[in-house]
């Protein structure tokens, strides 16, 4: 008897491909991933915890190596804003290696410079906000304070104001709607202007007893005095530092049936943390000497030397490349990068019913159905896209499709309505192949980002599998 032949294609629901032992380990995953979203709220804080971790799980530093055997497992620390994980594989690194590369900046608010000022009995911090946000969207919410200041002998300090239950929060304010005729009316990029955008830090006077009024200190000063008594801190040290409002909301499960997580900076952090476990989850040494990538200033273009367009992650390809060959050259080096496989591990948009008039049905990603790669980003006639080869897409389709991993290939929005870009260009200027794929998210760049666990899931195991085979 014949086979019978399905003609048409039918994208799987990534949640209708999990048994019962499938559910739990999704349920558990998410918890997993939801802590890390609480406790890395920055790209100091992802850098921070992953390199913890990755140092309770047998990983090195790899600017102490000189030599490296299959199975050794190293990180490496690009000034506290970025990093990699490396496991090295059986074959030589020349031979092209293994990479998923996500970026663990998101969009936020900073500090300016000199930020605190005193207005009308409130002290207020002046601000600058960093990638592409709506500017309505942060105010009248709970904000949290994180970063880093240098104090002049050279020390650092590490601020954290707003996460822990006992902690204020910080501010903004916005107009009631009693007084908004004027703003109603204008359009969304100036409902709220950016030097609207200013943080609410106090207002009590010094009420110290026995002292002289002249004696007292402005409201100002009493803000600067609480930074000073926690941190050390005086208001000239505030050049010295990076210093990011971020929403002080914890991930939480979304929905009656808990099939979601809401929480800040799943753009990309979703892709950090499920590539940062694929590659600790695998316990058979690779074949093929494997790199998780997590940069920074991708929301900003991925400039800077912390940004995926720095030469960091090739001068980290020719230490890998040396420690399997200490004669290895530039020209190994090439080899290497052109050999290699890079998954451009970021986030995309899901479909919302609320706003079907931005996507094409049948070629947008659904949240729950799985991981989604897009062959190209760019806008308009594909503008700044790296177009990943027929010959790539069918190489990491049929892989997962061999690993029973549900997967969809989509396109962000409608043609000519927008875009957006990733780090694959950059990768691809390398000479790697390089596909995007990640989880689709809903509300993208809001405070509150919305994933699929389904999503989440089935990216770490489609990760998985990019590594395994
Ligand atoms: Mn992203
Ligand atoms: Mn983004």
């Amino acid at each position: 008897m014949s086979e019978k032949i399905k003609y048409d294609y039918e994208v799987k629901n990534g949640w209708k491909c999990l048994d019962k032992a499938g559910q739990e380990a999704l349920e558990s995953f998410c918890a997993d991933y939801r802590v890390f979203l609480d406790n890395a709220k920055t790209e100091r804080e992802a850098t921070d915890v992953l390199i913890q971790n990755a140092k309770v799980n047998g990983f090195a530093d790899i600017d102490g190596a000189a030599a490296a055997i299959p199975g050794d497992k190293f990180y490496a620390n690009n000034r506290g804003k970025s990093c990699a994980f490396i496991v090295i594989g059986k074959d030589a690194a020349v031979n092209g290696m293994k990479m998923i590369g996500a970026h663990i900046d998101a969009p936020r608010i900073d500090f300016k410079p000199k930020p605190i000022y005193e207005d009308s009995n409130f002290v207020l911090a002046k601000t600058h906000y960093y990638g592409g946000i709506k500017k309505f969207h942060w105010v009248a919410s709970p904000l949290s304070l994180h970063g880093v200041v240098y104090l002049s002998d050279g020390s650092c300090v590490k601020v954290c104001i707003g996460e822990s239950d006992d902690d204020p929060v910080l501010y903004i304010s916005d107009l009631l709607p009693h007084l908004a005729q004027e703003q109603m009316v204008k359009n969304g990029y100036q409902v709220i202007a950016a030097e609207q955008l200013n943080v609410l830090l106090g207002s009590k006077p010094d009420l110290t007893e026995d002292v002289e009024d002249s004696e007292k200190l402005s409201v100002k000063n009493c803000i600067l005095k609480i930074l000073y008594d926690k941190y050390g801190i005086k208001e000239g040290d505030l050049f010295r530092a990076e210093l990011e409002v971020v929403p002080a909301y914890k991930a939480k499960d979304v929905g009656l049936d808990r099939s979601f997580i809401g929480a800040y900076g799943q753009d990309d952090r979703v892709c950090a943390y499920t590539a940062y476990r694929a590659l600790l989850d695998t316990k058979e040494i690779p074949d093929k000497t494997t790199v998780v990538y997590l940069s920074d200033k991708e929301e900003i273009g991925s400039v800077g030397n912390t940004g995926a367009r720095s030469c960091w992650l090739e001068n980290l390809c020719l230490k890998i490349v040396t420690l399997g060959n200490k004669k290895a050259g530039m020209l190994d080096l090439r080899k290497a990068m052109a050999n290699t496989k890079f998954l451009s591990a970021d986030v995309t948009a899901a479909f919302d019913p609320t706003f079907p008039e931005v996507s094409e049905k049948n070629n947008v990603a659904f949240a729950g159905n799985g991981i989604a790669f897009e062959k190209y980003t760019g806008s308009g006639g594909k503008g700044g896209a790296s177009d990943a080869s027929a010959e790539f897409v069918a190489y990491i389709l049929n892989l997962l499709d061999r690993k029973n991993v549900p997967w969809q290939l989509t396109e962000m929005g409608r043609v000519d309505l927008g875009g957006g870009g990733t780090i694959a260009q950059f990768m691809a200027d390398l000479g790697m192949d390089v596909i995007d794929c990640g989880v689709p998210v809903i509300s993208m760049h809001s405070p509150y980002e919305v994933t699929s666990k389904a999503d989440v899931y089935w990216t770490y195991e489609g990760y998985k599998a990019f590594i395994a085979e």
